[in-house]
């Protein structure tokens, strides 16, 4: 699996469903990622337990693979010190870098 965006990252993934947490590297903000049942590739019945934890183990995969990516839309790259922030941390009117967290305003 990819290095999750933020420093802090949860996984709440159960049995049958996947979700992650991502928190901003300034506030500590939580965004969640969409929640995704776990389809277990479409079958309707496995019966086989081993068989179902493969299946599951490759759509958690991906489903973080995804809520990373949508994570970068949700938080805001600092050019100077390289962390992921949210919206509140992050000082868009900045012109010089384009914008950089308040921290390094
Ligand atoms: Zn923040
Ligand atoms: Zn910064």
């Amino acid at each position: 699996m990819s290095q999750p965006l933020t420093q802090k990252s949860t996984d709440h993934s159960d049995r049958d469903r996947f979700s992650f947490s991502f928190f901003c590297d300034c506030c500590g903000k939580e965004w969640v990622s969409q929640i995704v049942a776990f389809t277990a590739g479409g079958l309707t019945a496995i019966d086989h337990e081993e068989a179902r934890r493969l299946l599951w183990q490759q759509e958690h995969k991906e489903v973080f693979e995804q809520a990373n990516m949508d994570a970068r839309l949700k938080f805001n790259r600092c050019p100077l010190c390289g962390r992921w922030v949210c919206d509140e941390c992050f000082d868009c009117e900045e012109t010089k870098h384009g914008g950089v967290c308040t921290e390094c305003k």
